[in-house]
């Protein structure tokens, strides 16, 4: 194709209905942020400009989603939506039994207690927050395999999200295959800065697997991501679309937990997929105990409905050329006016890279945390804290884990914002990157016992 026929990816949706959003003066910043204990989780939405705080549940819903929920069928049993929504997750993602769940975490709960035993150890591609959580309460250690690279934030590594085969292999060898219920793969790798696995290492990580006769639970959350990356970057798949591409790494997996907050394009909903009988038969069994009956599992008819819909779109290549080309132009805007971020740039946000912009302060002075605040302080625009704070205690000693990542993350709900808003927030990134020397540290003054980062409150040092 010659230059002058080249096209930018642009939105493949036009908007018809607008949700107004407030621009803040300093002073109330300033003082919302103190009421909020530095902590951008608590903060009002109303006190927010531009929201980049997460992209679960935040995504805009299309003209068929809305007409979705009016279809909604609300009976306690047997909702019409539910049987939607099992054609759709058995038509794009191949897994054969769901069980639908409120969201993500409920269905790491079911799994986890279900699959885990105490003194088991569960290996996964880097952590996330909730599903080491609920591995761990079940009784499981949780085991980084990723590759190394996946801890280095300059590394270009196009496929940070693979596991390295000789971490797993020597673990399964040292604890024993019966020590290891399964190995949680994640599509792509949130906490490594939305990074993708390639199909080949997923084949490989199966091949090993197999052999020891452990099974492999996707997070799948991000799939379709991680299906574009694949795409765009590793041989042989450029050829075949989002929706094969997706298919195929289901098939290399025995079953799923998903927060449909994520990919599918709905403002609440997840479920548990499995292929197995049995293991579908005790999943049933508790999900009445703790979310709801099993064609509902604490989804409203109507939610059901809409995420059925939000399944098929997730997967349309215009959709997900858009929405991941929408955070590498926010990415290579930032790294083109030099502020040190996660390369390559990740699928669902861009992550900067705490350490080298606050160079001045020690990871106990907790370093995102200070620049999240100061970045909502300079603009309104909400980021989050994947740091130390996310990263929590160890279970036994009770330290501080230390990530190699320090980092914020400014992640783009799918659907919402234009370019613009991305070109005001790389002007205020860059603003706060200019004055980083005269950002302070932050200390604990309330630390919960559970997922911290969301409810800590700190003050200045
Ligand atoms: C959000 C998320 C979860 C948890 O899902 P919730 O819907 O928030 O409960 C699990 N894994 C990953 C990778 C996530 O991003």
């Amino acid at each position: 194709m010659s230059k002058s026929k080249k096209r930018s990816w642009a939105e493949p949706y036009k908007i018809k209905m607008v949700e107004p959003v407030r621009i803040t003066q300093p002073e109330e910043r300033e003082r919302a942020l103190k009421e909020a204990g530095y902590n951008t989780f608590l903060l009002r939405s109303d006190d927010v400009y531009i929201d980049l705080l997460t992209d679960s549940g935040t995504s805009a819903m299309s003209d068929r989603q809305w007409a979705g929920l009016m279809m909604g069928d609300e009976s306690y049993a047997g909702s019409s939506n539910f049987y939607h929504l099992e054609d759709a997750i058995r038509k794009y993602y191949g897994y054969k039994h769901i069980v639908p769940t409120h969201q993500g975490r409920a269905a790491e709960h079911i799994i986890s207690q279900i699959l885990i035993n105490e003194g088991d150890y569960v290996p996964g591609n880097m952590y996330f927050t909730t599903t080491r959580l609920h591995q761990e309460l079940a009784g499981g250690t949780f085991v980084d395999v990723i590759i190394d690279e996946a801890h280095d934030p300059e590394n270009e590594h196009p496929f940070k999200a693979d596991i390295d085969l000789n971490k797993l292999e020597d673990l399964i060898k040292d604890k024993g295959a019966d020590r290891i219920p399964y190995v949680c793969v994640a599509t792509t790798v949130n906490m490594a800065g939305g990074q993708p696995i390639s199909m080949k290492n997923l084949k490989e990580v199966r091949a090993l697997t197999q052999k020891y006769g452990i099974p492999i639970i996707h997070d799948m959350t991000r799939v379709a991501e991680n299906a574009f990356f694949i795409k765009d970057r590793e041989d042989g798949y450029s050829h075949l679309s989002i929706a094969e591409i997706v298919k195929e790494i289901c098939s290399l997996t025995d079953g799923a937990t998903m927060s449909a907050k994520k990919d599918a394009l709905v403002n609440i909903g997840g479920f548990l997929a499995v292929n197995d009988e049995e293991l579908f038969d005790k999943a049933r069994n508790m999900v009445v105990v703790y979310e709801g009956l099993h064609t509902y599992g604490g989804m409203a008819g109507r939610d059901m409905e809409a995420l059925a819909i939000g399944i098929k779109e997730s997967v349309e290549y215009d959709h997900i050329r858009a929405r991941v080309g929408q955070v590498q132009y926010l990415g290579d805007k930032l790294i083109d006016m030099g502020v040190p971020v996660v390369r390559p740039i990740g699928s669902h946000g861009v992550f900067l890279d705490a350490k080298k912009i606050l160079p001045h302060l020690t990871q106990d002075q907790l370093p995102a945390q200070s620049l999240a605040a100061a970045i909502y302080l300079d603009s309104g625009v909400r980021a989050m804290e994947r740091g130390i704070v996310s990263s929590g205690r160890n279970r036994v000693t009770g330290e501080h884990n230390y990530p190699n990542l320090e980092m914020v993350r400014l992640t783009v709900p799918r659907r919402v914002y234009t370019q613009a808003h991305m070109d005001v927030v790389a002007e205020s990134v860059e603003a706060v990157f200019h004055e980083a020397d005269k950002i302070s540290g932050l200390r604990f003054v309330y630390e919960p016992e559970y997922l911290r980062f969301f409810q800590s409150r700190f003050e200045i040092i």
